[in-house]
């Protein structure tokens, strides 16, 4: 058979990006400041602010840096209770935490997606902010959760760091709450290695994490063409008020990444085909199920996740064996080592693991498989066909009959 292909690679960096890097590498400007006007990770912020719609943009180190700066932008205070999903990268429980806040985590439902009742429910137990991840750019009801979270005027974060090309409702995954964070981390669709940024229409809180992330002095003035006069009133009011935690980006990462941005609609187009090319597959299965996205949402995927259906603990076991052995690594996100999507391995959270029993359950059954947009059909087809005789192999062709 075939070799399964490398999905682990990342896309070239656009050849364009070289002239801009040599720039930088003759005249040594990496940082951000040294130039007056027109620095590489300002015209990214400016880029970027208008391809997603919103009125400032601040790039930084990670998203979990933008996840830490925009709690901290919020002025929330010390031990405020921070609602965040029980299915998420450690990252954001560990940003609330950074933050000086308490991370209180709601069920996720089998389809990855933040469980209402559980989500409403917690609401109410005195939560003053709102992170929401759109995990593996599963996009949770955005509708709904705004309308909870606006009639208790509860601030919503939006992780999007690997949802960027997502839209709910024809928006920007981002956009909808008070503040979007994004990731450039090499496994997300734009690639710079590491690298964040946040996105707002509120200027008084571009200013404060605009200052934190270490605009010392006037250096804020370097961050827009223009300033409204929202910004100037709020720059004048935060001036000197904030400590400063130095998680700016470099001119090197803007270089790489602003000439990806052009990239973006194709690899979501791609990435799309691909994932419902597969999905349709495995959807033929007895044995996985492909949970379908919610009405409001196009996705932008670059990995696959799927249910093992009437799969016990022994069957996963050699599901998984049984597609590695082809080839294709399977993670089950609660089964693998030490996962950091699993809660049960937060054990930095302040108090005992939670009880989710909901989101463990779910976690024990959904698989994880990389697929990213430069596959080719043939590629994809092949990821699908291990999967399908994996699980034929483990599970049989017929339903089993259980209870006997
Ligand atoms: C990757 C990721 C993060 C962290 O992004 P970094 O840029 O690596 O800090 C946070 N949340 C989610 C959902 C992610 O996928």
């Amino acid at each position: 058979m075939t070799l399964a292909p490398n999905v682990y690679d990342a896309e070239p960096i656009p050849d364009s990006a070289r002239v801009e890097i040599d720039k930088l590498l003759k005249s040594g400007d990496l940082f951000r400041y040294t130039a007056p006007e027109e620095a590489p990770v300002t015209l990214l912020e400016q880029e970027f602010a208008a391809l997603m719609g919103s009125r400032y943009a601040l790039a930084v180190s990670s998203c979990s840096a933008a996840l830490f700066l925009s709690l901290k932008a919020l002025g929330l205070p010390r031990d405020a209770r921070v609602l965040i999903p029980g299915f998420t990268f450690a990252a954001v429980p560990s940003s609330v935490l950074h933050a000086d806040c308490l991370p209180v985590l709601c069920e996720v439902g089998d389809n990855y997606r933040i469980d209402l009742r559980d989500f409403e429910a917690k609401l109410e137990s005195g939560i003053s902010a709102v992170i929401i991840s759109h995990m593996r750019g599963h996009t949770s009801d955005m509708d709904a959760i705004m309308a909870l979270c606006d009639a208790r005027q509860i601030p919503v974060v939006e992780d999007a760091a690997h949802s960027l090309g997502t839209t709910w409702n024809g928006q920007n995954i981002g956009t909808i709450g008070r503040v979007g964070c994004f990731s450039f981390q090499s496994y997300k669709l734009v690639n710079a290695g590491e690298g964040g940024i946040v996105i707002t229409d509120d200027a008084d809180l571009v200013a404060r994490a605009v200052i934190m992330s270490g605009a010392y002095e006037h250096n804020w003035s370097k961050h827009f063409n223009e300033m409204d006069s929202n910004l100037e009133a709020a720059f004048a009011c935060h001036q000197n008020q904030h400590p400063l935690y130095n998680l700016r980006m470099s001119n090197l990462s803007a270089a790489i990444i602003r000439p990806q941005l052009n990239e973006i609609p194709r690899r979501v187009r791609d990435g799309r085909l691909g994932h419902d090319r597969v999905a349709a597959r495995l959807n033929t299965s007895l044995w996985l199920h492909v949970p379908p996205a919610l009405p409001q949402e196009e996705r932008a995927p670059d990995s696959i996740q799927f249910n093992l259906v009437d799969l016990n603990a022994e069957d996963t076991d050699r599901f998984v064996k049984a597609a590695a052995e082809r080839g294709v690594k399977v993670q089950v996100f609660g089964q693998s080592t030490d996962n950091a999507r699993a809660f049960w391995n937060w054990q930095f959270l302040p108090g005992d693991t939670p009880e989710l029993p909901q989101t463990r359950a779910m976690l024990m059954r959904a698989c994880d498989v990389r697929l990213p947009a430069r596959l080719t059909h043939a590629e994809q087809d092949i990821i699908a066909d291990v999967l399908l005789m994996a699980a034929d192999e483990v599970m049989g062709l017929e339903p089993q009959a259980y209870g006997t």
